[in-house]
């Protein structure tokens, strides 16, 4: 495994596993157990993707010890604001059957944020949180946080794969000193990516899959990963990306599949904030 060491001197592990949209409680265990047996020592859960109780499971149940792990979540909009963040994360910790977090990141840019960011400075300092960040924090949003608090966040979490490449957002995120981190680095599918002939032709030359040339592409731009599946071959498909390097010429073409866009929604778009922020209100 390959770490990056993050603004405060903490390592984190450049592949993780996500385990978004894996709601069934138990099948979410074994995959924790699957992703940890197979090698995957970063975990990627939420307060919002209710399985936080079967990853502490998963976690006990394989004896792997606790330093040797890499356990993020994050604080939903729902727990926005001092007082909720910092409750909401207690239950984090009880549910996930830990005494400490390696990353606790802002899911969303909405509600109390600055309420919820003081929160996460505060059990930093305690050391209960090791490193804190936030997620679909754009630039502007980011700036403003980042020029407004005490402790530089140590991670951004943005949808980035080979069709969104936030390369102007990481650029603000290198010169602010934040670690970039990709969610869904194969856009879940979308644009086919699995069959994407960029990917595809790149991948033959070193006898890599698309989805390995999507996650290599990422790792070599520095991109911390945490893809997701359910299957445990996937698992360590998705793992073996250490043992080839792309060319100069083959991240270029790779850069080019870049269009800027978002594969799934805009977090400036009006409706879709009138969306979140009214889960975060209905407490959803
Ligand atoms: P993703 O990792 O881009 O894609 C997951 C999809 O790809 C699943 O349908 C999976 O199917 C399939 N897949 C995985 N490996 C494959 C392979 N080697 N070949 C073919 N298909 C493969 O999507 P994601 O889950 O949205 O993103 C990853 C993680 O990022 C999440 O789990 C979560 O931890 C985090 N995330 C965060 C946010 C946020 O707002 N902060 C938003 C979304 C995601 P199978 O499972 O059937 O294999």
């Amino acid at each position: 495994m390959e770490y990056v060491t993050l603004n405060n001197g903490v390592q984190m592990p450049i592949l993780g596993y996500g385990v978004y949209q894996i709601s069934d409680q138990a099948e979410c265990e074994q995959c924790v157990l699957d992703a940890i047996s197979v090698g995957y020592r970063s975990i990627d859960t939420a307060q919002a993707y209710r399985n936080e109780e079967a990853v502490g499971r998963a976690i006990v149940k394989s004896g792997v010890p606790r330093e040797e792990l890499f356990i993020t979540t994050k604080v939903w909009i729902s727990n926005a604001g001092y007082d909720k963040a910092k409750a909401s994360i207690a239950e984090s910790l009880r549910k996930l059957q830990l005494d400490y977090l390696d990353l606790v990141l802002i899911h969303q840019p909405f509600g109390d944020y600055y309420g919820t960011y003081r929160a996460l400075e505060e059990l930093y300092k305690a050391g209960t949180l090791k490193a804190i960040g936030i997620s679909n924090f754009y630039p502007d949003r980011y700036i403003d946080l980042v020029q407004f608090s005490e402790v530089v966040p140590a991670v951004n979490q943005v949808e980035t794969h080979v069709f969104n490449q936030q390369v102007q957002a990481h650029e603000y995120m290198k010169k602010y000193n934040t670690q970039i981190e990709s969610w869904g680095p194969f856009a879940e599918g979308k644009n086919n990516l699995f069959t994407n002939e960029t990917l595809l032709e790149v991948g033959k030359k070193y006898l890599k899959s698309t989805a390995q040339v999507a996650l290599r592409y990422l790792i070599q731009r520095g991109v911390v990963v945490i893809p997701k599946t359910v299957n445990k071959h996937r698992m360590e498909e998705n793992l073996d990306v250490f043992d080839f390097e792309l060319t100069v010429d083959e991240m270029a073409e790779l850069a080019a599949l870049d269009t800027g866009e978002s594969a799934f929604f805009s977090h400036s778009d009006p409706q879709v904030v009138e969306t979140l922020t009214g889960y975060g209100k209905q407490g959803l």
